[in-house]
């Protein structure tokens, strides 16, 4: 007998999905990195808040209720010295299951196809990373896991996307207290050796040095305890 009231479109709970080939080969790359200005991975993540924030700004033309009451769009970042973490947020356009699956587990971006082409067989591609701008996966040369919680705006449902950078990622439900109401918080839990990211001085300095082109505002918090 078919269970007619079982939705087949719901995505399972916690699932775990590999990394395309690609993926996996750039993310030990980047964890065995030794290129010296890992500083970049910050201005990758607020390039892809501030990206997220026009995307949504751009779709609010044709439909404002997406914006709801929270017209104020840019990124935050949050340091926990304590804690050991460092959070980039933002409100802008958030990703759905799909968009998390595509954006975050394949080499959808056609600068890391190139650095990836560019790098060939050889094992060193250390120089080739600044040149190249890797995005979201140069997180992993500062942290030994990343969690990204994120709501799509307009929808109900909201997502939590983790990985170690070992091959695997797992996508499942974002509980709601944890989730934000629109948008995606990429929170860094750094690797030993990378714990001064999470001063508030150090993230100040890097935004200092790379943020002025930056569309939107940044804003910088010390976490409280
Ligand atoms: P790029 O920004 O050049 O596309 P990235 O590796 O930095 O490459 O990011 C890959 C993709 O992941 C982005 O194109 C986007 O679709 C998605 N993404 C990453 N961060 C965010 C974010 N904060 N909000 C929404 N989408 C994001
Ligand atoms: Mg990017």
């Amino acid at each position: 007998m078919v269970d007619a009231a079982t939705p087949e479109t719901s995505a399972p709970k916690g699932e775990s999905r590999a990394f395309e080939a690609d993926v996996s080969r750039l993310l030990h790359l980047m964890v065995h990195s030794v290129y010296s200005d890992r500083d970049i991975f910050l201005r990758e993540l607020v390039a892809n808040g501030a990206d997220a924030c026009e995307k949504l700004r751009t779709m609010a033309l044709q439909n404002d209720a997406l914006l709801g009451g929270d017209t104020e769009l840019g990124v935050t970042i949050a340091c926990d010295p304590e804690g050991k973490t460092l959070t980039v947020s933002d409100n802008g356009v958030g990703m759905s299951h799909s968009d998390l699956v595509e954006a975050l587990g394949t080499i959808a971006r056609s600068g890391t196809r190139a650095f990836l082409e560019q790098l060939g067989e050889k094992a060193e591609g250390s120089n080739l990373i600044g040149q190249f701008g890797v995005g979201f996966y140069s997180a992993f040369m500062v942290a030994r896991s990343v969690d990204v919680l994120t709501r799509k705006a307009g929808a109900a449902e909201a997502w939590k996307w983790s990985s170690d950078g070992q091959g695997a990622y797992t996508i499942e439900p974002a509980a709601e207290a944890d989730a934000p109401a629109r948008g995606t918080r990429v929170v860094l839990h750094l690797s030993e050796g990378s714990e001064d990211y999470a001063e508030p001085h150090t993230a100040e300095r890097i935004v200092r040095q790379h943020g002025s082109a930056v569309p939107v505002p940044v804003d910088l918090i010390e976490k409280p305890g």
